[in-house]
Order: structure tokens, then C-alpha cells, then sequence
């Protein structure tokens, strides 16, 4: 099989406000540019378990004191679970990226974000570090991510982002203590799309679906229903100027194990812990960035970026709290017809 070339652009190599390639890909109707059967998915410019630990350790020397790295226990294979966090606001905000080990490149993503945090001396940086106090979880799933594969490998196989209710995995217990001891208000969770469906009526290729909800929003206080909203509402804003995304509503879902669902909902703990209500936390939702395109790493890092530090902002200045959600309202579903096939 034949390699693809890729624009490597090396990790944190991109810069964090580096001109969006938007629109680059060729256009091929419906739903398309779409991944090729012969073509093979390079790893080489990816961030692994090892670059994240040297990366984590080199922004944390070089943030003067402002970001803090630390373990949250280990993997089942005995890897550190790490996790960092940057500013000392009354907000706390748990941002989660590759709980799916093969959905690449949210751990970049999330080390940007993280060396933006603790480097720059911006106003709007400063205002979050002021506003909020930012857990950033780079590789939740750092075993998945060096097999390669969505779900944990040892001792058990399965989807960790179901796994808030049994608890039958180490990563899960894990993140559920840290969970329980910083007990964060707002929360993002970092993904790709598993296929390149269609924004719905349309042909433009869904490059970035929102899930406002992973549960029923019945089960959700309306607090939370709205705050998911105004997280989505901002989400959209950011990339609506953003060169030529097209964005979707993720479908209807209702599954309670995911940890976002746990999160919201409360009322599930590992075993001999007190759960937790749901008062906890006000707000969270995901994302999922198309898939992986080979050929334009630096614009799905960035697709991931841009709308996360402007929901970062939002909330460190309150206006996240203000916000209507009318766009998020009106905003379309996917059609998941495969990629290139009606
Ligand atoms: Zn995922």
C-alpha cells in the first residue's frame, strides 16, 4: 500500500494563530474528499504517549509556574495517566481529549491550547488563566492510543467513554477521583467522526459536529440543557468566520455511561465511593472533528482549536452565560451516508 505524504507540521510546530489552509481539499461531490481504500494512515506526525510526556514536561518547565502537571494513577498497561492544569480562576473547566485512542488528533489540539495557556502573556490568555482553572487531559486513553484502536487494551477491551457506570477499567476509576476532587462546572470532550457524512439537505462535506446532549435533555436540570446550548452557540460563532467549515448537530443520543453523561447526571461511582449529585457540573458537550485527512493535520488541530479557547474565553468572562442559542437551534443534523456515497 502507498503511503501518503503528509504535511507534517511537527508537534506545537504549527503555531496557535497560524492562518487556517480552509478549503484546500478538492471538491468531490457528495461528501467527499474522502479517505481511499489503498491509502494508508500515517502515524509519523501524531502526537504518541511518549510525546506527550515530553511535551507536558517541556511546557510545564517553560509556563514560569503557571501550568502544573500531574498523574491521576495509571493505565492498565501501567501508564501514567496525565494531566495538567493551567490558571487559578473560581471556574473550573475539564478539558478531555482521546478517550477514543484512534481519534488522533484532539491530543495535539489540547497541548496547543495547553502552551497557549501557559506561555502567552495576551489579554485574552490572561483572562482565562484569571477566569478559569483549566484541566487539560491530552491522552485519556493512552493505551488505545499506542494500539491504535478506540478502547482501552488491559485488562479489559472496551470503550471507555461507556465505562461511568461499571467502572470495570483503571483509566475510568481514575478520572473519576480527579473528577470527584475538582469537581469541574464545565466540561469539553475532544473527538473525530468515525465517517464524513453530509451536513443534512446539503453537499457540503460536515466537517465538525457538535454534541450538545449526550443525554436526553429531559434528564438534564434545564440549566444544564441551556448552558450545553450556549457552549454549542459559541462553538459556532467561532468557526462560522472560519474559512469554509460546515458544521452539523450530532444525533440524538442517550447514552448514560459516557463520562460526560456521569458528569451531568451524577449518581454513579466506583465501587465504595459516594456518587456524586448533579449539581456538579452546569454544563459540557463534545466535538467531532472530521476524520483523519492526512493531508491537512494542521486545519483539524485547529478546527479543534479555535472553537475551544473561544468557549475558554466565553466562560472566564461570563459571557458564555448570556449567550442565546439561536444558531445552535436552527443548526442542522448529519446525514450519515458513508463518505463519497449518497
Ligand atoms: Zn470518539
Amino acid at each position: 500500500m502507498a503511503a501518503v505524504a503528509v504535511l507534517a507540521t511537527g508537534l506545537l510546530g504549527t503555531g496557535l494563530l497560524a492562518a487556517a489552509p480552509a478549503g484546500a481539499d478538492p471538491s468531490q461531490l457528495p461528501g467527499g474528499p474522502c479517505i481511499q481504500d489503498d491509502q494508508t494512515e500515517s502515524l509519523a506526525s501524531v502526537a504518541g504517549y511518549g510525546d506527550v510526556v515530553r511535551e507536558l514536561g517541556r511546557i510545564e518547565r517553560t509556563s514560569q509556574g503557571r501550568v502544573a502537571v500531574d498523574s491521576a494513577g495509571q493505565s492498565g498497561e501501567g501508564r501514567e495517566l496525565w494531566y495538567a492544569t493551567v490558571g487559578d480562576g473560581p471556574t473550573t473547566f475539564w478539558l478531555q481529549a482521546r478517550i477514543h485512542g484512534n481519534e488522533l488528533h484532539s491530543t495535539e489540539a489540547a497541548l496547543q491550547i495547553l502552551e497557549h495557556l501557559g506561555s502567552s502573556a495576551s489579554p485574552a490568555a490572561r483572562a482565562i488563566r484569571e477566569g478559569l482553572t483549566v484541566v487539560v487531559i491530552p491522552m485519556y486513553n493512552p493505551d488505545g492510543a499506542t494500539a491504535n484502536i478506540r478502547q482501552s487494551t488491559t485488562p479489559n477491551r472496551i470503550d471507555l467513554n461507556r465505562d461511568w457506570e461499571n467502572f470495570a477499567q483503571p483509566e475510568s476509576v481514575a478520572f473519576w477521583h480527579l473528577f470527584a476532587e475538582l469537581q469541574p462546572e464545565l466540561g469539553l470532550d475532544l473527538h473525530h467522526m468515525s465517517s464524513a457524512p453530509r451536513v443534512d439537505g446539503t453537499d457540503d462535506l460536515n466537517q465538525f459536529q457538535i454534541g450538545a446532549r449526550t443525554v436526553d435533555p429531559a434528564r438534564l436540570l434545564p440549566s444544564q440543557w441551556l448552558v450545553g446550548r450556549q457552549m454549542s452557540e459559541v462553538t459556532i460563532d467561532a468557526l462560522s468566520g472560519f474559512g469554509q467549515t460546515h458544521l452539523a448537530r450530532y444525533p440524538n443520543i442517550d447514552i448514560t455511561n459516557a463520562v460526560l453523561s456521569r458528569m451531568l447526571l451524577g449518581g454513579d461511582a466506583p465501587t465504595g465511593e459516594t456518587p456524586l449529585g448533579q449539581d456538579v457540573m452546569r454544563g459540557a458537550i463534545f466535538y467531532e472533528v472530521r476524520s483523519v485527512g492526512q493531508k491537512s493535520n494542521g486545519y483539524l488541530e485547529e478546527i479543534f482549536r479555535v472553537p475551544t479557547m473561544a468557549v475558554l474565553r466565553a466562560a472566564a468572562d461570563g459571557s458564555l452565560f448570556d449567550s442565546d442559542t439561536a444558531s445552535y437551534d436552527a443548526l442542522p443534523y448529519a446525514d450519515s451516508g458513508s463518505c463519497g456515497h449518497s
